[in-house]
C-alpha cells in the first residue's frame, strides 16, 4: 500500500475542506440545535458533485475510489457529522449498489438523479425485532402476476421520509433462510409507502431517522436489485463499503475535537498560566492525536483493500470491521477527553464539543455495533487459522 495520497485524493480532499469550512461547518450548531435537516449543506455538496461521488461517470458522477470519497466523508464529519451521515449512506450503500448490482436499465434509470443529488437515497434493512440478526427480517415480498407485493416495517431509516429512492431487503422465501432475503428498489411515491415521525436522537439530530412502513406496496418486478435470494449478501457487502464511511465519520469528528482542544488549551488561563502548559492536558492531546493517526491508517488501509477487492472479488471485512470498531472507539473516546479539556465550557452548547461528543456515539452503534465488528473480526481469524 502506497502510503502517499495521489495529486488527485489530495486534491479531492483539500477542495472538500474548503467547502467544509466554508459552507457546512458554519451552520453545524444551528441545525443540530433546531434538529433541522441540513438542506443547505445538501444542495452545496450536490452542486460540487460530491453526491454523485461514487456513481460512474457516465451517469454523472465522479466515479471516485474509496479512498477518495473517505477523505471526503471526513472532511464533511470534521464539520458537521450529520450531514456526513446523509452523504455517506446515499453514496456507500445506495449508488453503490446501484452500481455492483443493478441492471443497465435500472442504473439509467435511477442513477442519474441520485448522481446530480436531485434524489436522495436510502438503505432498509433494520426492523423492530432484526437489527445486528439482519437475517431475522420480516418485511415480506410476495410475487403477484408482474410484480413483487412489498408488506413491513423498517425502523431507525437515515433520510427516511427524505430520501426519493429505498434500497429495501425483504423476505421472498421464508423457507431458504438468509438465502430467501432479495433487495428492492422502492420509489417513495410508490402507492402504501408511508413514514414514521422522526426519531428524536441523542446526536446527528439534523440527519433525519424514523420508520418506513410498507403496506401491500407493489413494486415492479424489474425493480429487484441483484438476484433473488442474494439480497442478505449484498446487504453485507453494502456494509463493507458503509463502515468504512462510519470509520471515516468517526476521523472527521476526532480531528474536530482535536482542533478545538489544542485551540482551547492554549486559550485557557488557570494558576496563572495556558492550561496547554499542564502535562495531564498535554498527555489528553497526545493520546488523541495517536489514536486519530492510528485510526486514520486503518480506514485509508480499508478503503483502498475495498478498491483491491472489487477488482479481485476479495472481500476484505475483518480489516474493515477493525477500521470501524478502533475509529468508533477513538472517536467516542476523545470526543468525551474534548469536553474534559474543556471543563465546565465542554458541557455547555456554545462550545460545540459536547456536539462532537452526542455525535460520536451512534457511531459504534449503526452499520453494525462494535461487539458485531468483533464478531466478524473473530469469525475471520477462525476461519483463517
Ligand atoms: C441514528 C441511526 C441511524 C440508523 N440508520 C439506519 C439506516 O439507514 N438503515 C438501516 O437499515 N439501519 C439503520 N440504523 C440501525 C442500526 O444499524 C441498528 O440500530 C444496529 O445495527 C443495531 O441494531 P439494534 O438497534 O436492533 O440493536 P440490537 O441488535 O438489538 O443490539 C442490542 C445490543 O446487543 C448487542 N448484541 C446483539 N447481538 C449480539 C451478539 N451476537 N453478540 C454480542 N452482542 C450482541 C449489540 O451489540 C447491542 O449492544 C440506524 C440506527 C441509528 C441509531
Amino acid at each position: 500500500m502506497n502510503f502517499y495520497l495521489t495529486e488527485d485524493q489530495q486534491f479531492i480532499r483539500k477542495a472538500a475542506r474548503e467547502l467544509a469550512s466554508k459552507e457546512i461547518r458554519p451552520r453545524a450548531a444551528e441545525f443540530d440545535k433546531k434538529a433541522e435537516f441540513p438542506w443547505d449543506n445538501i444542495k452545496a455538496l450536490a452542486e460540487y458533485g460530491y453526491l454523485g461521488m461514487t456513481a460512474p461517470e457516465e451517469y454523472g458522477g465522479m466515479d471516485a475510489d474509496a479512498l477518495s470519497h473517505t477523505l471526503v466523508i471526513e472532511q464533511v464529519a470534521w464539520a458537521d457529522a450529520s450531514t456526513a451521515v446523509v452523504l455517506e449512506v446515499h453514496n456507500s450503500l445506495v449508488i453503490e449498489g446501484f452500481k455492483r448490482w443493478g441492471t443497465l436499465e435500472q442504473k439509467e434509470k435511477y442513477l442519474p438523479s441520485l448522481a446530480s443529488g436531485e434524489v436522495i437515497g436510502a438503505y432498509a434493512l433494520t426492523e423492530p425485532n432484526a437489527g445486528s440478526d439482519a437475517a431475522g427480517i420480516e418485511t415480506t415480498a410476495k410475487k403477484q402476476g408482474d410484480k413483487w407485493v412489498l408488506n413491513g416495517r423498517k425502523v431507525f431509516i437515515t433520510s427516511g421520509g427524505i430520501a426519493g429512492i429505498y434500497i429495501v431487503f425483504a423476505v421472498t422465501d421464508r423457507s431458504l433462510g438468509k438465502r430467501g432475503i432479495s433487495a428492492f428498489i422502492v420509489e417513495k411515491e410508490f402507492e402504501g409507502v408511508s413514514f414514521g415521525p422522526l426519531e428524536e436522537k441523542m446526536g446527528i439530530k439534523s440527519s433525519a431517522t424514523c420508520d418506513v412502513l410498507f403496506e401491500d406496496v407493489e413494486v415492479p418486478l424489474e425493480n429487484l436489485l441483484g438476484n433473488e435470494g442474494e439480497g442478505y449478501k449484498m446487504a453485507l457487502a453494502a456494509l463493507d463499503s458503509g463502515r468504512i464511511g462510519i470509520g471515516a465519520q468517526s476521523l472527521g469528528l476526532m480531528q474536530a475535537a482535536l482542533d478545538a482542544s489544542i485551540k482551547y488549551a492554549k486559550e485557557r488561563n488557570q494558576f496563572g498560566q495556558p492550561i496547554a502548559n499542564f502535562q495531564g492536558i498535554q498527555w489528553k492531546l497526545a493520546d488523541m492525536a495517536t489514536d486519530l493517526e492510528a485510526a486514520r491508517l486503518l480506514v485509508y488501509q480499508a478503503a483502498f483493500l475495498y478498491d483491491e477487492g472489487l477488482k479481485t472479488n476479495k472481500r476484505y471485512s475483518k480489516e474493515i470491521s477493525m477500521a470501524k470498531l478502533f475509529a468508533s472507539r477513538a472517536a467516542m473516546k476523545h470526543t468525551i477527553e474534548a469536553v474534559q479539556i474543556h471543563g465546565g465550557y465542554g458541557y455547555i452548547r456554545e462550545y460545540g464539543v459536547e456536539r462532537l461528543m452526542r455525535d460520536a456515539k451512534v457511531l459504534e452503534i449503526y452499520e453494525g455495533t462494535s461487539e458485531i465488528q468483533k464478531l466478524v473480526i473473530a469469525s475471520s481469524l477462525l476461519q483463517e487459522s
